[in-house]
């Protein structure tokens, strides 16, 4: 059976996310019994362990597959699983330590055949029919190395195949954690990584990174009015709608409750703003209704902030833009407002 990180507790499941990466940086083999001590590394239940993990980890020469196994002997070995993931892990480690394990003897088995036949040959007589055994016993010897080595191979690809299956799910799980359940896109911590990487690339020329940040006016008064679930389905609405017109420059996230956020590469605030402009009509123009009821949800609009990128930190640009965002407000809603470059005393 395979091991299936959905099965695993939510805690655990935080922690693997974060493991790929870890294991990536520090060139960790991710064999199952480093995932596992790593697991309970993160875990840190054990304070015993950690300590030695901790020690370990402030040597030049960090974490190895060696000290892995030590580690996993003295304190997690003999421990009883307290729950499925647990125990599905602690099978998958059993499975490739046994196989080692079994490999090794058949190994020391035929080391000591072939020795035997060393010190007959080398003996004063041997005579040809003697001979003929021990040759016969070599290559009989050396044949069933062979197998027995293939035979480890497809065993150990096998437990690649469960390794592989459990990374991708970890990917995988990672992705999950990038994405708003509610509206399908990026989340707060996507659209962290995003702005992150663009400054990152285009350093050269920041003013062509514009962030348009957006909010849905009176939306607590909607909400108030139609509920909460419906609120919801406007939410998924105006997301999709935004990620059905976006151009291949932009990405869109959900920045926190009822605000998105939308970064532009290789534009300028002109067409920034125009596109921010095409949302707003869109949305006050849509004519949504309830699903049950086909009642009419009435005009809803949102108001945005512009901001063109101008080589400032990166919190100060969101500053500049939700400053924008909030003059919009400010004016009336339904709007939206360029910021101004930063003067000398903001930048001061
Ligand atoms: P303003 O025009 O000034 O933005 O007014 P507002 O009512 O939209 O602003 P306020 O910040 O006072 O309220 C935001 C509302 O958004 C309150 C909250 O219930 C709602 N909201 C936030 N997240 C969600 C969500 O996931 N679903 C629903 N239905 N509502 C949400
Ligand atoms: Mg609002
Ligand atoms: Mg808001």
């Amino acid at each position: 059976m395979l091991l299936d990180i959905k099965d695993a507790p939510d805690k655990a499941q935080r922690i693997f996310r974060q493991l790929v990466d870890v294991f990536d940086d520090q060139e960790i083999n991710p064999t199952p019994l480093n995932y596992y001590i790593w697991y309970q590394y993160y875990k840190g239940n054990h304070p015993k362990f950690r300590q030695e993990m901790d020690a370990a980890l402030n040597d030049p020469f960090g974490y190895n597959d060696r000290l892995g196994r030590r580690l996993y002997d003295e304190y997690f070995a003999e421990d009883e699983p307290t729950n499925e993931f647990d125990r599905a892990f602690k099978r998958l480690i059993n499975l490739v330590i046994q196989k080692m394990n079994a490999w090794s003897d058949k190994l020391e088995q035929h080391t000591e055949t072939l020795n035997q036949c060393t010190d007959s040959l080398t003996a004063e007589n041997v005579d040809a029919e003697r001979l003929r055994e021990l040759t016969q016993s070599v290559l009989s010897t050396a044949s069933s190395m062979k197998a027995s080595s293939e035979a480890f191979q497809q065993d150990m690809l096998q437990s690649n195949e469960e390794i592989a299956h459990l990374r991708q799910q970890l990917i995988e799980a990672k992705a999950e954690t990038m994405t708003d359940e509610l509206t399908e896109i990026g989340n707060r911590k996507a659209f962290n990584h995003t702005i992150r990487d663009a400054v990152e690339e285009h350093s050269s020329q920041p003013g062509s990174l514009i962030l348009i940040l957006t909010d849905i006016d009176h939306f607590k008064r909607f909400n108030d009015t139609f509920g909460h679930l419906v609120g919801d389905s406007v939410l998924r609405y105006f997301a999709n709608m935004m990620k059905k017109t976006r151009g291949d420059n932009e990405s869109i996230s959900r920045f926190g409750g009822e605000e998105f956020a939308i970064l532009l590469t290789n534009s300028d605030l002109e067409s920034a703003q125009a596109r921010a402009e095409t949302i707003r009509k869109t949305l006050q123009q849509a004519r949504l209704k309830r699903k049950d009821s086909s009642e009419n949800l009435g005009e809803i609009t949102a108001s945005f902030g512009v901001a063109a990128y101008t080589g400032e930190d990166i919190e100060d640009w969101i500053h500049r833009t939700d400053d924008a965002l909030y003059q919009a407000k400010k004016e009336g809603r339904n709007r939206v407002v360029v910021a101004a470059a930063p003067t000398e005393e903001d930048t001061s």
